[in-house]
């Protein structure tokens, strides 16, 4: 058992999660990638701790995480109980249901049978009484809104979530499922849509129903998936998420249009003194309804790069100015041009 470092709270901002009591770090860690039983257990244990010695309470889960599916959170209850015992209550801890997960019709989208069984099953693989946050994952739009939003309702009533969240849901889709839950006073706090310099649909609408609605916002992959970082300026390095059979992130999608403008915005954070990586989850949190940015990393020091981020979040008009021109002229027939 590793001991917990004593400055642990000393760097990290805290951001209050839309008008709720809770507070989450500035920078959150996804088990998405990098804690499956395909990857390297010591280096999950490793980055866990030193994401909570720099501050990180707030550890973002899902039932499919791995591969395999559901062995991330296996890795997280592993540290937990061997390295975090008696830091429970210091500890926010999500997962989501909302993807398939088990074979048959029931185990997928929203119906209030899957998402119950499935909070079942994350909490017996992470061995925990409770979640601090539960998800639905993604939009169904074959079972009513209703049924799914009853079934986040019930896992508060049987004291199995404190909070719920919704990701992935458009701007009237959340309007919907925050008027139920609201009618049902379930403590709703949360929506966790993806956002970067790469994907800035959310800038079209949701920010402002969120802001609104009072509600927080926890931006996923704010680093495009390891692209808005140093890791693709020049190649695609060996280890490295594209590079990976099972990674979400294909090498076609590495253009050279993109690489152009990759390289641009890391002129941009060099200007800043702070990597590119720095830069984007900066950029990200530039919106003060951004509650946090829920970063992956695949070693200890990607962490600690990432966290330093929030040593200069301040941006100047010309700075924003700039990140625009960077994305803007060679965006045509990327990601980014394709998604905003
Ligand atoms: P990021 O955009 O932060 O990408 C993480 C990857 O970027 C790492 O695996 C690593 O790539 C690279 N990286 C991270 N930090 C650095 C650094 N400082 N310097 C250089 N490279 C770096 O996030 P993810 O796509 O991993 O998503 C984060 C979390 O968001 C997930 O774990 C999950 O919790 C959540 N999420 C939620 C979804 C939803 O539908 N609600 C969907 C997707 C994610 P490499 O591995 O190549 O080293």
């Amino acid at each position: 058992m590793k001991t917990v470092s004593a400055t642990r709270y000393d760097r990290m901002t805290y951001r209050r999660c839309g008008h709720s009591g809770l507070k989450l770090p500035a920078v959150s860690l996804g088990l998405w990638h990098n804690f499956g039983s395909v990857d390297p257990p010591d280096e999950a244990r490793a980055m866990v701790l030193r994401a909570f010695d720099l501050g990180i309470t707030h550890f973002d889960l899902a039932n499919n995480y791995g591969p395999e599916p559901g062995t991330a959170e296996e890795t997280f209850g592993r540290v937990l109980r061997q390295d975090l015992a008696g830091h429970r209550d210091e500890l926010i801890i999500s997962t989501k249901a909302g993807w398939r997960m088990w074979p048959g019709p029931y185990g997928d989208n929203g119906s209030r049978k899957y998402l119950l069984a499935s909070l079942d099953q994350s909490l017996r693989r992470m061995q925990l009484e409770y979640v601090d946050i539960f998800y639905h994952h993604r939009p169904d739009p074959e079972t009513p809104v209703e049924e799914s939003m009853l079934a986040l309702d019930q896992a508060v009533r049987l004291g199995k979530a404190l909070y719920v969240g919704i990701s992935a849901y458009d701007p009237q889709g959340t309007r919907e499922a925050l008027k139920i839950l609201r009618e049902l006073r379930t403590p709703v706090i949360i929506h966790q849509p993806r956002y970067s310099m790469l994907d800035r649909r959310i800038e079209d609408g949701l920010l402002d129903v969120l802001e609104d609605e009072g509600i927080g916002c926890i931006v996923f992959s704010p680093l495009a998936q390891g692209l808005l970082t140093n890791r693709y300026l020049r190649d695609i390095p060996a280890g490295s998420r594209a590079s990976k059979e099972h990674g979400a992130l294909r090498p076609d999608e590495i253009t050279p249009e993109l690489r152009a403008q990759l390289v641009r915005l890391n002129d941009i954070a060099a200007r800043r003194g702070q990597s590119l990586a720095q830069l984007a989850i900066a950029w990200a949190l530039r919106h003060e309804v951004v509650t946090s940015a829920v970063i992956g990393a695949s070693r200890v020091s990607q962490i600690d790069d990432s966290v330093a981020a929030l040593d200069n979040l301040a941006f100047s008009r010309n700075e924003l100015r700039a990140i625009d021109e960077a994305l803007t002229p060679a965006a045509t027939g990327t990601e980014a041009s394709a998604q905003r």
